[in-house]
């Protein structure tokens, strides 16, 4: 986000609002490079920041009144009382900075009202994680101004509980942590139970690779419905194995667990899926950190097999894009996200971003499938305070 975006967000504060604000603020949204469906496992994610972000320009009041109007949606100021703020009772984007205001209260902050503009360059439902962006730029805006010295993971865990609790969406820490904490240049190695985190070199450019999101733009229908038998089928495997999370069943141990799962063939898949991508975060790790960014591209395929086989959340588009992709040169693909559509990844040389870009667009083409959307995702900062 430029500065001159910043100036442009404060100028329609103005024109709304008739006094400049007290600030600009942005927060981003992210792709996760690896690490799927284990934070409800308490397992490891890594998600890096995209150069899209939230921006908000917000003054803050003291009379209890709550102004918020969105620059990317038709309508008006909309004007509330943070007293009367009321889980589930709002259907509408406002819900989220709402939400924030609401969960900050609720924790014994003292947020007394706010004027506030948004705009965002993070597409909404492509999996990229624009609520979160929303309410963590929310958040961090009015920790600074009522000097509420939060962290970045404590602001992650209200924003959490504002999407939970107060908008009604089941989502784990793993958005709103990223947007967050993240790093430019760096993925983000994070413990889902604990919030232990840690900053991970892995820049692009400066290694002559890209890594681009192609976004199917396909969802299937049934993907909130299996989100919660994936889930539920994992708690099953955990107690099953007499542990709290899936977390808690070593790589070394896998083989004896799914021995002691017997004929649950759902179960064993699930389990093998959930531990053995703890085992590719930590991977990916030891290579970043290694200087060997190249030699990740084999496991982010090992995890897309492990979706596709195992956890069985991928769809026929996902399977177009890793496997042309990977015909085409690429180092690795995978799918990311909730699956069943939504986006995947594609680690390429930076030689070879149009190739196989062209391959891809070309597979769609004679699949006779919509076109995706490509871009390249640059490692981005997280959450930051602009003007
Ligand atoms: P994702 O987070 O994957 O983009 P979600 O369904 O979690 O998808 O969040 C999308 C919702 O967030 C939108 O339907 C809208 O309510 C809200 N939202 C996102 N960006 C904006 C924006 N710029 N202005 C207003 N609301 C937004
Ligand atoms: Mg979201």
């Amino acid at each position: 986000m430029s500065v001159d975006t910043a100036a442009e967000v404060a100028q329609r504060f103005t024109r709304l609002y008739g006094s400049e604000p007290e600030g600009v603020w942005a927060a981003p949204g992210r792709v996760n490079l690896i690490g799927e469906h284990t934070d409800y496992n308490d397992g490891f994610v890594m998600p890096f920041a995209l150069p899209h972000t939230a921006v908000a320009a917000v003054t803050p009041r003291t009379d209890g009144v709550l102004r918020l109007h969105s620059a990317d949606v038709e309508g008006g100021v909309v004007e509330l009382r943070v007293a009367d703020l009321t889980p589930q009772a709002d259907r509408n984007w406002t819900a989220y900075p709402s939400g924030v205001v609401w969960a900050l209260r609720e924790a014994g902050h003292e947020v007394t009202g706010a004027d506030i503009h948004l705009a965002s360059t993070v597409p909404a439902g492509a999996g990229l994680s624009s609520s979160a962006a929303l309410e963590v730029v929310v958040a961090l805006a009015l920790n600074d101004l009522f000097g509420l010295g939060l962290r970045g993971w404590q602001l992650a865990r209200l924003c959490q509980r504002a999407e939970n609790v107060y908008v009604g969406a089941p989502v784990g820490i793993m958005d709103q942590t990223a947007s967050a904490c993240c790093q430019a240049g760096h993925a983000l190695f994070l413990d889902t139970r604990d919030l232990a985190q840690r900053q991970v070199p892995f820049d692009l450019a400066a290694e002559g690779l890209r890594l681009l999101v192609v976004d199917t733009q396909v969802k299937h229908a049934h993907s909130e419905g299996e989100y919660g038998k994936r889930r539920a089928g994992c708690e099953k495997g955990a107690a099953l194995l007499g542990v709290n999370a899936l977390r808690d069943i070593p790589y070394e141990e896998l083989d004896a667990a799914l021995e002691r799962l017997g004929d649950e063939a759902e179960v064993r898949r699930l389990v093998r899926h959930v531990v053995t991508e703890d085992q590719r975060v930590e991977r990916v790790v030891a290579l970043l950190e290694a200087g060997e960014p190249r030699a990740i591209g084999p496991v982010l395929v090992e995890g897309h097999v492990s979706l596709r086989d195992d956890f069985r959340i991928s769809c026929p588009e996902l399977d177009l894009v890793v496997d042309t992709a990977l015909e085409a040169g690429a180092l690795g693909a995978r799918m990311t996200g909730g699956g069943f559509g939504g986006s995947a990844i594609v680690l390429v040389e930076a030689a070879d971003v149009e190739a196989v870009g062209k391959a891809v667009q070309a597979a769609f083409a004679a699949a006779g499938c919509t076109a995706p959307r490509i871009f390249e995702a640059v490692p981005a900062a997280g959450a930051r305070r602009l003007s």
